[in-house]
């Protein structure tokens, strides 16, 4: 077996890759605060992950993911001041907090699965796993590593050698790096001190969301309170994986306090390495600017689907640039992408129905690339030599099939489109003709034609490059 080289945040280095146990994979990736619609730029990094997830699959490693979803405990600023995410959109929506998880866990999940990424082994939330981060403040408590105040337990970081191992930040010069923003306890030990329970009391007395705990503030009966978003992970990571993982990802805005104060946590209170392997995706831009919704750059799959465009096209767009490259949005990118994808389904539509061999050149090229950091941008150039290379048409199919496991275009429901008997002449007719009365503005034709298509039995979809029709 080849060596797999990954760029790992932790040495800043590109390393080779060495599992806990062979074979085997554990991943986790910090998943989204479900109070809202992920934008696409969020979806990024779950293509992201999504790609290093098949990519241990295709070198048929059993991969152990888990990506979690953070239903309570993140600060509208993730350096743990101002409201919870999920009580402040519960408010604006007059749901209740579990209800604002439900409906966005949903969309996303919709979201995930038509951009087709792999659902992980563990999906837990983080409200499901409150005694384990209990458990976990209590070591750290016993360890000496965390004190409580009226308000709130925190994370001593002055106890903790090499709190900034990953961030590599100074401290005195950037105090707000990690964990920093609640000056509002004066009680404090040092500013970048981070939350590990916030007690229902001073600017929560109002939290929602709140459980009993074994701490004791003398603001609050039974300790109740709420987690902080950091340590919820570790509580997480240690439940499903253990106190050592190979890999775990996440936003490159992670690297100087979320993840930061997860090593922190775990690692003062496992005695343990927390993750052999850091990684951090880069952002999705607009103009420039990282993709954001409070700066009303974003859009939803739903915004990009309504303007015509394919999941898939999006997922393709994503595979043009590497996880550790920022990647400006465009909708004309977007229509290029979206272009691409259909110029190569049609050449594989052609290809015919039978699957032959897989092509062991092809393959070790495509390996080459993959295992040197993920590069999947540079793989996708194997696609146009497939097809142009001299191997049968059943050889060419059946490399381009084994190749998209890792690239998750879903080639395979086009050769099976195809294997199902491709669209006969008398509808390529009518799509041809209801693609005429659409450019003309003809809508009550188009419609009528888009009726005799659904009577024959197809579904009909419309897109910016013309009618698309699947088999109903
Ligand atoms: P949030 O809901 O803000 O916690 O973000 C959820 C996840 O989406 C985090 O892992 C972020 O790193 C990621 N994310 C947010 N904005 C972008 C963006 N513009 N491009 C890529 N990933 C992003
Ligand atoms: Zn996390």
């Amino acid at each position: 077996m080849k060596k797999i080289l990954i760029y790992n945040t932790l040495s800043r280095k590109k390393e080779e890759f060495k599992p806990l146990k062979a074979g085997h994979l554990s991943f986790y990736y910090c998943g989204p605060t479900v109070y809202w619609t992920q934008h696409i730029g969020n979806l990024r990094g779950s293509v992201c992950a999504d790609l290093i997830h098949r990519t241990f699959k295709y070198l048929n490693y059993d991969v152990s993911m888990t990506r979690n979803y953070t239903d309570v405990g993140h600060l509208t600023s993730d350096e743990d001041s101002g409201e919870d995410k999920m009580e402040k959109t519960a408010k604006k929506e007059s749901l209740n907090p579990d209800q604002i998880a439900e409906k966005y866990i949903k969309i996303y999940e919709e979201d995930t699965s038509k951009i087709n990424i792999l659902e992980p082994k563990y999906k837990p939330k983080a409200t499901e796993n409150i005694e384990q981060m209990i458990d976990l403040i209590q070591v750290l408590m016993a360890k000496g590593y965390a004190y409580a105040t009226d308000l709130a337990i925190y994370f001593d970081i002055s106890k903790f050698e090499n709190y900034t191992s990953l961030s590599r930040q100074k401290l005195e010069k950037n105090k707000s790096g990690a964990g920093s923003g609640d000056f509002s306890d004066v009680n404090k030990r040092n500013s970048a001190d981070f939350s590990l329970w916030f007690f229902r009391a001073g600017e929560h007395k109002n939290a929602l969301q709140y459980w009993p705990s074994p701490f004791f503030s003398t603001l609050v009966e039974n300790g109740q309170g709420f987690p902080g978003w950091h340590l919820e992970c570790s509580a997480m990571i240690k439940r499903y994986l253990g106190n050592t993982i190979d890999i775990h990802m996440g936003g490159i805005e992670h690297v100087s306090v979320h993840h930061t104060n997860e090593i922190a946590q775990s690692e003062a209170a496992n005695g343990v390495k927390l993750a052999n392997y850091w990684l951090h995706n880069e952002h999705l831009l607009v103009n420039d600017g990282k993709m954001s919704k409070s700066q009303g750059t974003s859009y939803s799959l739903g915004e990009v689907e309504e303007k015509g465009f394919k999941p898939l096209a999006l997922r393709y767009f994503f595979l043009q640039s590497h996880y550790r490259s920022k990647q400006n949005f465009t909708f004309e990118a977007l229509k290029g992408a979206q272009k691409g994808l259909s110029n190569i389904e049609s050449k594989i539509f052609k290809l015919g129905e039978e699957v032959g061999e897989v092509n062991n050149d092809f393959k070790e090229k495509f390996l080459n690339y993959l295992l040197d950091d993920f590069n999947l941008p540079k793989s996708l150039a194997i696609i146009p030599e497939i097809l142009k290379s001299d191997l049968s048409n059943q050889d060419k199919l059946a490399t381009i099939l084994d190749l998209d496991q890792v690239w998750g275009l879903n080639l395979e429901a086009v050769f099976k489109k195809q294997k199902e008997g491709g669209l006969d002449e008398k509808i390529k007719e009518i799509i041809k003709e209801r693609d005429e009365a659409r450019k003309n503005k003809d809508f009550i034709k188009s419609d009528e034609l888009r009726n005799k298509l659904e009577d024959l039995g197809y579904k009909v979809e419309d897109s910016i490059d013309g009618t698309s029709v699947s088999k109903l």
